[in-house]
């Protein structure tokens, strides 16, 4: 069981010597959909940056899984070659890179290649996946997120999870500044990559993308602590009543 998933066991976490996380269990199996709820500033971006060994965001106390191999204090690129994949609240806007080939290297890494593809089957492959997304070709040769409108920058980050297919996918506000249409299209990316060989971690604070994403459990993190978990009903009490009787 514990060797398929990602496993988040009393997890502690400081930011500039400020303890934000304070003890976070949480266990994400292949094949489920978990998704983490709670007020501004509770500490889910945090947590998000934690998981991925981003500077800055420091692990105190705890430890962190991935098919039973601890990946606390690994360098990101190594946790994202072990299949863990986040998608960032505000995904990084990089200038002189086209989107079309840091996919392709990126695509290299993740998928275990030595190579990347060679850029015309790459090209294939990215088109197709664009189409789904529904974003016009000339995106391949834009520079990455860069110009890129909120929606976009959404998109492209779901298009990531079909072409890397990740074990885990933790998707920090994924849906947020999204109009109806585009959530659909994001919603459906995230439900078509799903499976029983991924487990997803969605960060949202609106119950109207787990209407599409059917999550397994809903946990309410407020002040660095899961203080409910739950159903997907959790998240239809938390859209009616807010957060203040768990604060
Ligand atoms: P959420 O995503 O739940 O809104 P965050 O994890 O972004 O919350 O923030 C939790 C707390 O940690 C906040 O008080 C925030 O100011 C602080 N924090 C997060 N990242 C940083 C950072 N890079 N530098 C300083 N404080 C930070
Ligand atoms: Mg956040």
């Amino acid at each position: 069981m514990a060797k398929n998933s990602l496993a988040i066991k009393n997890l502690h976490a400081s930011v500039e010597g400020r303890e934000i996380l304070k003890g976070i269990d949480l266990e994400v199996e292949k094949g489920t959909v978990h998704a983490i709820m709670g007020p501004n500033g509770s500490g889910k971006s945090t947590l998000a940056s934690t998981l991925l060994g981003r500077s800055g965001y420091a692990a105190t106390k705890g430890d962190v899984l991935a098919d039973g191999k601890s990946i606390l204090g690994m360098p990101t690129d190594k946790i994202a070659r072990m299949g863990v994949f986040l998608s960032m609240q505000s995904p990084a806007e990089i200038g002189g890179v086209s989107f079309s080939s840091f996919l392709r290297v990126a695509h290299a890494a993740m998928t275990g290649r030595e190579k990347p593809l060679g850029a015309l089957e790459f090209s294939k492959l990215l088109d197709a996946e664009m189409e789904k997304m529904g974003m016009d070709k000339s995106f391949a040769s834009r520079y990455v997120n860069e110009g890129f409108s909120g929606g976009e920058k959404k998109r492209a980050e779901i298009l990531q999870l079909g072409l890397f297919r990740p074990k885990y996918a933790i998707l920090d506000e994924t849906d947020s500044g999204l109009d109806v249409d585009a959530l659909k299209v994001v919603a459906q990316g995230i439900n078509r990559s799903k499976g029983p060989h991924m487990g997803v971690l969605v960060i949202t604070h609106y119950n109207r993308i787990l209407k599409y994403l059917k999550p397994d459990f809903v946990h309410i993190l407020v002040n660095g602590k899961i203080v409910k978990s739950g159903g997907a009903k959790l998240a239809e009490e938390i859209e009616e009543g807010g957060y203040s009787k768990y604060c």
